[in-house]
């Protein structure tokens, strides 16, 4: 009897240790990105921020069609959240569309854009939210080219664009 009780608490001890292992992690996972988050004011994004930037990133605005500075525009380097700073998206994943806006076919990571189903104006559409800091980007098509077939349609107002060069 005695061997199969050790036996028995040793099972036990493992999977309690497993167990407890696997939720100190979540916590860790669930502090990291609240750390992570940009939590600002409005009258504070308004101070930071230019009236079209406030109004595409923080009011869901969309600037006119084919004004926007990035729309033409196929520089090597990144894409980063003109209100936050996050990485969005890569240069090599941005394609002209024609649509009149900054379109990439792909996002840099889950972690850093999120998206949510819009329902507003009479559409059903997929936004596309910076994960930082929540504010709006545009809206993701599933009418882009390979290997994803997404096209993430985005504001130039969103965006601040970081030349490869200027890297450190
Ligand atoms: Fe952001």
């Amino acid at each position: 009897m005695k061997p199969i009780r050790t036996f028995l608490v040793l099972i036990i001890s493992s999977v309690w240790i497993t167990v407890s292992g696997q939720n100190n992690k979540e916590v860790h996972a669930m502090e990291k990105n609240d750390s992570m988050k940009v939590i600002k004011n409005d009258e504070e994004w308004k101070r930071l921020l230019t009236p079209m930037q406030y109004h595409v990133l923080r009011k869901k605005g969309t600037e006119y069609a084919f004004t926007g500075k990035y729309d033409h525009f196929y520089e090597p380097g990144q894409y980063v959240c003109a209100a936050c700073g996050n990485l969005l998206f890569e240069s090599d994943t941005k394609f002209n569309s024609g649509c009149g806006w900054p379109a990439f076919y792909d996002k840099t990571s889950s972690e850093n854009i999120i998206t949510r189903i819009d329902r507003s104006h009479g559409m059903v559409r997929t936004e596309v939210i910076c994960a930082k800091c929540e504010s709006h980007l545009g809206h993701v098509f599933e009418d882009g080219p390979p290997p994803t077939g997404l096209r993430y349609c985005i504001n130039s107002a969103a965006l601040k664009f970081i030349a490869d060069h200027e890297k450190k």
